[in-house]
């Protein structure tokens, strides 16, 4: 037997386990030290009351004969599938209830909606980029074409006429740097993949983030983005669904290649693939999108915004190149005086005990810059705030 020799490829990732390391020995020899964890990705506060009721209520269901659900539909209950259409439609977006697929989450389908393509594609990531979509693509054996993006961009890159691919992976708002795609940048995207018969993932894990108006929550607020592209989201960030699995990808029935629908061709994936999504986390997913979740999951989000705020006030003030925050739980700073970004990682965690994320872990190309989260407690993030001020006025 031959294993996927893929997996040979992969590249060791260093960045969080180094991150851990470094923490973990400064802690060894400092202890009892406080550090302020502004690297992390996960959320820190709970789910809100509307998709805690949703939950209690739904276990009770489970409890009863009358009550009780089996299997689920393995491509999503049919009316939460409406819902997300629906929720959808307040931007404009018209959905039809079976291209709305129900997942475990966005990792989930990043990685098998590769299924799709068949073998040794070409893949265009930008970067700097989340890791898996590099992982993902190196395991399925795909050639990947990395785009670099950089400050000159804004870290928005686009379109290259002269490169084609046949998946363009596109992050708005962006992890790590916490930039967007305005329209003008997604309609160029939408009409190169329509025009080289590409097709982009949309990964849109941050849309409930965005706070300035003209920007798009969603791929399928471009026109022409029904023949080229694929939406995968999540509950995660919106709604604090990192550890309790929930997520959503749309797929048009407009994405016809070689004559096959991809739609049903995910379909097919899907009932072959999985069982569906739990009934109970599919009932407290629901929850999010009612009014009252609307507005709750909008208060926490606005917690972690007044964090990012604190960050970027102190790099206003300092005058530091700085993208993201605005619309997006993370901020992606230009480390001082040409510093390195590890080693702008060590200065923090030295003088300061403040821990973030190195640029440098996301592609060759975010060396140099650093990653803040806006995911912590304010307590602490304020505090952080504070102390960067104080260090780096001291240096620059
Ligand atoms: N996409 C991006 C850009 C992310 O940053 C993350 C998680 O951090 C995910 C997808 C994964 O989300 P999920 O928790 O739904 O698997």
């Amino acid at each position: 037997m031959i294993p996927n020799i893929n997996y040979g490829n992969l590249k060791e990732s260093y960045l969080f386990y180094n991150i851990a390391q470094k923490t973990k020995a400064y802690l060894e020899a400092h202890p009892g030290t406080h550090l302020y964890r502004m690297g992390i990705g996960d959320v820190s506060l709970p789910l809100c009351d509307a998709v805690i009721q949703k939950l209690h209520e739904a276990v009770e269901d489970q409890a009863h004969k009358t009550t009780f659900h089996g299997y689920m539909p393995e491509c999503g209950d049919p009316s939460l599938r409406k819902t997300i259409a629906a929720y959808y439609q307040k931007r404009g977006v018209i959905l039809s209830e079976d291209e709305v697929f129900v997942s475990s989450g966005a990792s989930d389908e990043l990685g098998d909606i590769l299924d799709l393509f068949g073998k040794e594609k070409t893949v265009l990531i930008m970067e700097p980029a989340y890791p898996a979509y590099v992982d993902a693509n190196v395991i399925a054996g795909n050639t990947i074409i990395h785009i670099p993006a950089g400050e000159e961009n804004g870290f928005v890159p686009m379109p290259d006429p002269d490169v084609s691919a046949d998946i363009i992976y596109i992050c708005s708002p962006n992890n790590p740097t916490g930039a967007v795609f305005d329209r003008e940048a997604l309609q160029a995207w939408v009409d190169y993949a329509n025009k080289k018969d590409a097709l982009i993932l949309f990964d849109a894990a941050y849309e409930a983030f965005i706070e300035e108006e003209e920007i798009p929550h969603s791929i399928f607020e471009i026109q022409g983005a029904r023949t080229c592209a694929i939406e995968i989201c999540s509950l995660s960030k919106t709604a604090g669904f990192t550890g309790t699995r929930c997520g959503y990808t749309v797929i048009p029935k407009e994405l016809i290649r070689a004559g096959m629908s991809l739609n049903q061709m995910w379909v097919r994936n899907r009932t072959t693939k999985t069982n569906g999504v739990s009934y109970i986390i599919q009932k407290g997913a629901s929850a999010v999108f009612s009014e009252e979740g609307q507005k709750q999951i909008q208060d926490y989000i606005q917690i972690y915004k007044k964090n990012g705020a604190y960050l970027m006030e102190v790099l206003n003030r300092l005058g530091i190149w700085y993208c993201g925050g605005k619309n997006a739980p993370y901020i992606w700073m230009k480390c001082p005086n040409g510093m390195g970004s590890w080693e702008f990682f060590d200065y923090l965690l030295s003088e300061i005990q403040v821990v973030g994320t190195p640029g440098e872990g996301f592609g060759a190309c975010g060396e140099g810059y650093f990653r803040f989260s806006t995911f912590g407690s304010p307590e602490d993030t304020k505090e952080a705030a504070r102390r960067l001020e104080i260090l780096l006025r001291k240096i620059l």
